[in-house]
């Protein structure tokens, strides 16, 4: 059984009760965040507490909580789940109502709950053991213009990532009505061609995935790959020699499959076995 914080409060899962005017549940009116920590050590702590101040902000939830209150909470949940391999999720709603209303409520105290989960361990990245990588499918991205607030109205990315489960996919990587790539449905995106790796820009059409951020600042830090952060049409992404997908639980995962086709000659690339084992090697400093 999971113990799991509820507004100041630490109880087992099934005695986490929430309104159902809570706001998180009536309009999905939330920020959420997930860290991964494997035997108590957390991956790229600052970046996501960061994240989650900045979503707060953006949606005028104003909660404070120190850096510090925060690192309580996850290493307070890390120990009472095991302090193993664990994706710890943060939840803040704007709170409970009195009734249902669209606008924001006058001094309401916003929801935290947090969990803690249990996660595969990376395995050190291997040709001989990867296996072949995913397949994906590609979709016109439906979601909303405000992609880059972690919010847990997650319905568009829900329904873009069943329809890549509904085919036998892994992950729907996703484009814009220019025909340029944004991220994937639970995912941020990276691509190489003749050996240079390229992932969409930070604007409003992605999340600033943690990962994708460590990934450019470890290779940029390591020095002999190169790493462009740029607008990328799908024409680009089909003529791709390798496809990487990135997220906290999943790290740098190769794709050989889109819609069906190959991806460059259809095994897993050179390039990302160096980012891979680059990440793996170093993503404790962050
Ligand atoms: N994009 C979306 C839409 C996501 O939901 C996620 C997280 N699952 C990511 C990108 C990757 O973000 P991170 O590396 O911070 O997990």
């Amino acid at each position: 059984m999971s113990t799991v914080f509820l507004n100041g409060n630490y109880m087992p899962i099934e005695e986490a009760k929430i309104s159902p005017l809570d706001r998180g549940f009536l309009f999905g009116d939330g920020i959420y965040e997930l860290i991964p920590s494997y035997f108590g050590k957390m991956v790229g702590f600052q970046g996501h507490i960061n994240r989650i101040n900045d979503g707060l902000n953006a949606i005028g939830i104003e909660l404070n909580w120190s850096d510090a209150q925060w690192q309580e909470l996850c290493d307070t949940l890390s120990k009472k789940n095991g302090a193993g391999p664990l994706g710890i999720y943060l939840h803040v709603s704007r709170g409970t109502d009195t009734k249902r209303f669209h606008a924001f409520p006058k001094n309401i105290t916003p929801t935290v709950f947090a969990m803690a989960f249990e996660i595969p361990v990376p395995k050190t990245p291997d040709l001989a053991t990867v296996g072949k990588g995913y397949a994906l499918i590609s979709s016109e991205d439906l979601r909303w213009k405000r992609c880059q607030i972690k919010s847990t109205s997650l319905l568009g990315n829900v329904l873009h990532f069943q329809e890549a489960y509904a085919a036998g996919s892994q992950e729907t990587l996703l484009y814009n009505s220019n025909n340029e790539l944004t991220e994937a449905s639970s995912s941020n995106i990276f691509i190489v061609k003749e050996g240079v790796i390229a992932t969409p820009i930070e604007d409003n059409q992605i999340l600033p995935g943690i990962t994708r951020r460590l990934v450019i600042d470890i290779l940029a830090k390591d020095g002999s790959l190169s790493l462009e952060e740029r607008v990328i049409t799908l024409d680009e992404v089909n003529a791709a020699d390798e496809i990487w997908i990135t997220s906290s639980s999943k790290e740098i995962v190769p794709v050989t499959q889109l819609d069906s086709k190959v991806v460059g000659d259809g095994n897993v690339g050179l390039v990302w076995l160096k980012a891979a084992t680059l990440y793996s090697k170093n993503k404790f400093s962050y």
